[in-house]
């Protein structure tokens, strides 16, 4: 899974996106761990565990086994014939992560984390989750391998994303809603650190997105890579060359790096995809790398939007997967290298592109998937010779009734 660990010296010969994480989980000056020294002997275990478990024959052939016949990968590449056809401009292709089980790009890491909690006999997972997507997809996990889950959610969500609450309490998880500050992500994510401390010996936090303190950032990029190694191959296949272009969306970053991590190597533009919500203005959107400033939360040194003390700014978008006010610190880190490009898209891009999929593909996506969308249309207005691969992180049978309610009108207009 990992790649063999290389010597200083010879790290130094790689391309720069090669030469990290460092053993501490630097990517350049981004990532490392800032947690409690209670905590930090956690992470260690998981660090050490991980790197031994990670390379196991076992481990390995019970995560391929689960891939196949458990999540129904390989998830297919898909051309979009009519959506090409209507920009008259680049061809755009999807990798539909929508088709992974339980609808979404979550449970790639979500078994690779929960795998290895049962390796290590931990007795629960606990997560944050924003949308629910990530609480679904380990209360899924929970359910497969007979862990019991805690998921943490802000209320303000609960409410927003009802079905996803549902599912996961089907699946038999535990939720634990939120009340504090602004009751979305961001004091999810503070409120299941404290359950984490509570008891780390039997309980393992199982972090949503490459973020938080190392190991996280790299091992959720390990369980995402999956995503761009199949679609590299997929691609190649289809069409004979690799796109000239990979988008996908940014909240945490895991969607993102999955499919990034299989195109690094190669000569094609990576472009995440930044919501800006209603706008520029701070507290309007959650583009942190875009208009963020370096900062430490969360255990992890990354690109962070912050207010005029340094905390943590409030953020907002349509996209309650996307609403966090810092990135995975590889996401700070190949920007700052140049190798990939940050773009955004509003609220109103993002909801034109999931009607505008919908009914020219049959094909809803989430809100979160749909910015990807909508910033690979603006692209293909300027690259009409191109190709670009969107990754579609995710379905969007948990947004449509919101969508509906805010944004029915829509549903009236010729696509
Ligand atoms: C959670 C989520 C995202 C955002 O998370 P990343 O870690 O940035 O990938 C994107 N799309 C969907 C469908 C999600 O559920």
């Amino acid at each position: 899974m990992t790649e063999p660990t290389t010597t200083p010296s010879r790290r130094a010969e790689l391309p720069l996106h090669r030469q990290v994480p460092d053993e501490h989980g630097f990517f350049g000056k981004f990532g490392g761990s800032f947690i409690p020294p209670e905590l930090q002997k956690q992470m260690d275990e998981i660090d050490r565990a991980y790197q031994r478990i990670c390379r196991s024959y076992d481990f390995i052939h019970e995560l391929r086994s689960i891939r196949k016949h458990f999540q129904g990968r390989p998830t297919p590449v898909y051309y979009c014939k009519n959506l090409s056809n209507r920009i008259d401009g680049a061809r755009i292709y999807l990798k539909r992560e929508d088709l992974n089980h339980s609808g979404a790009h979550k449970l790639n890491h979500c078994m690779g984390e929960a795998l290895l909690a049962k390796y290590l006999g931990k007795k629960k997972l606990i997560a944050e989750t924003g949308a629910g997507q990530h609480g679904v997809a380990l209360a899924t996990a929970g359910a497969y391998f007979g862990i019991p889950v805690e998921i943490h959610m802000g209320e303000v969500d609960i409410a927003k994303e009802h079905p996803n609450v549902v599912r996961m309490k089907i699946l038999g998880a535990k939720v634990v809603p939120v009340s504090d500050g602004l009751r979305t992500l961001k004091e999810a994510v503070d409120s299941a650190f404290q359950a984490y401390l509570k008891d780390p010996v039997n309980s393992i936090y199982c972090i949503g997105s490459v973020v938080g303190p190392h190991p996280f950032p790299l091992m959720v990029r390990e369980f995402q890579r999956v995503v761009g190694i199949e679609a590299r191959e997929q691609f190649l296949e289809m069409t004979g060359e690799l796109p000239d272009n990979v988008v996908a969306c940014v909240g945490g970053g895991s969607n993102a790096m999955g499919i990034f991590s299989g195109f690094l190597d190669d000569p094609v533009e990576l472009h995440g995809v930044e919501p800006l919500g209603r706008g520029a203005k701070l507290g309007e959107h959650a583009a942190s790398l875009s208009y963020g400033q370096e900062g430490t939360m969360h255990g992890f040194h990354s690109i962070m939007l912050a207010d005029a003390q340094g905390n943590p700014a409030p953020v907002y978008s349509v996209a309650s997967g996307l609403d966090y006010p810092s990135t995975g610190p590889e996401q700070a880190y190949l920007k700052s290298i140049g190798r990939t490009t940050v773009g955004t898209a509003t609220d109103e891009e993002a909801i034109d592109a999931f009607f505008r999929l919908s009914r020219l593909e049959g094909i809803i996506p989430a809100l979160e998937s749909a910015h990807a969308v909508a910033y690979a249309l603006k692209l293909a207005k300027e690259r009409p010779t191109q190709d670009i691969l969107v990754n579609l992180s995710g379905r969007g049978d948990k947004d449509i009734d919101f969508v509906m309610d805010k944004y029915g009108s829509y549903a009236d207009k010729e696509y």
